[in-house]
């Protein structure tokens, strides 16, 4: 006879601030949530040295020590986290069919938390140098670099905005552009433009980011004249877009023409009993506080939707 497969009452994709909050409130109203923590647990938040703006740590909190805490949380009410990632979903039918590499999971209600990833440069120090001088986060880490020489990489709304939020903390900034062009709006073009401690290089590349403990230098090409340069800077804050970790859901589920899932101001989606939560329907806020908040809304709303069945 066949197994008769096991329905779960809610199951969450990810382990952000979206999906750990959202896990504490599916368990504390009894609902045994299964979640599915992705390649890592914690989402972006997690590789933040520290976070100095989620209200109740006024010393901060380093990223990762704030997503195990999310997690302890969740797990002292009966969340129950498997190190597994979806690698399909199906949400044409009830229940919602998770596939993982090695697993079928079925479930009556879907909260999906599955992050953005921000756009990288895919030069070499990136990635050594993340947390150590590379962020991605101006609002986490401008505080850091109290007084020294950064750059920033992009030209678009989010690079200038940044750019004009790290002035209140560093020396000066400088706006490395691949064209002569900004793409960003005329305000914020203006404000960068008026800024005394802003300065741009224009149709520039970085090729690499280099130092010892910390970012110490970048090399530089002029992508005209391809002429070859280096600059001393203490830390590189990169801004070249994000992208939404939606993959999965493509053709099932409404996403914006940035790929970011549609929800309603209930984080509902169109498919009843679908829900989302985070970045992954937020590119507007993109904070560990707001991502949270959405986590435990979605979890509320999926609550009601089972009690309402
Ligand atoms: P974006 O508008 O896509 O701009 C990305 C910038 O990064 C562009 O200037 C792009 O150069 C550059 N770039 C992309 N890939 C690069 C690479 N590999 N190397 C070097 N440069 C690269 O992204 P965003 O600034 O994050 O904005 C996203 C959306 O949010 C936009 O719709 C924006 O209007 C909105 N937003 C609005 C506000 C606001 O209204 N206050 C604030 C933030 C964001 P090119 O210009 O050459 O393509």
């Amino acid at each position: 006879m066949a197994e008769e497969k096991k329905i779960e009452e809610i199951i969450i994709l990810g382990t952000g601030p979206a999906g750990l909050s959202a896990a504490l409130y599916a368990a504390r109203a009894d609902l045994k949530p299964l979640v599915l923590t992705g390649a890592e647990i914690g989402g972006q938040a997690a590789l933040t040295d520290r976070i100095e703006n989620y209200p109740g740590f006024p010393e901060g909190v380093g990223g990762n020590e704030l997503a195990e805490l999310f997690q302890k949380n969740a797990e002292r009410f009966g969340a129950r986290l498997e190190y597994d990632a979806a690698t399909e979903v199906d949400l044409s039918q009830r229940p919602f069919l998770v596939k993982t590499y090695g697993k079928e999971y079925f479930a009556k209600t879907l909260i999906l938390t599955t992050g953005a990833s921000s756009n990288k440069l895919n030069i070499p120090g990136e990635n050594e140098f993340r947390g150590r001088g590379v962020s991605y986060c101006a609002t986490c880490d401008g505080w850091f670099f109290k007084e020294k020489k950064v750059a920033v990489v992009g030209g678009g709304d989010s690079a200038l905005e940044e750019a004009i939020f790290l002035t209140r903390y560093v020396a000066s900034v400088t706006i490395i552009h691949r064209r002569d062009t900004l793409r960003a709006g005329a305000i914020l073009q203006k404000r960068a433009n008026d800024n005394p401690k802003i300065h741009f290089i224009w149709d520039t590349v970085i090729t690499s980011i280099e130092g010892k403990e910390g970012v110490e230098k970048i090399r530089l090409k002029n992508v005209k004249d391809k002429k070859e340069s280096e600059m001393g800077f203490d830390g590189v804050f990169i801004f070249i877009g994000h992208t939404p970790n939606t993959e999965l859901f493509k053709g099932q589920i409404e996403l914006d023409d940035k790929g970011y899932i549609f929800v309603d101001n209930r984080l509902r989606t169109k498919i009843p009993g679908v829900f989302a939560a985070g970045e992954v329907c937020d590119p507007l806020y993109r904070q560990v506080v707001t991502s949270a908040g959405m986590g435990a809304a979605a979890a509320i709303e999926a609550t009601r939707f089972l009690e309402n069945e």
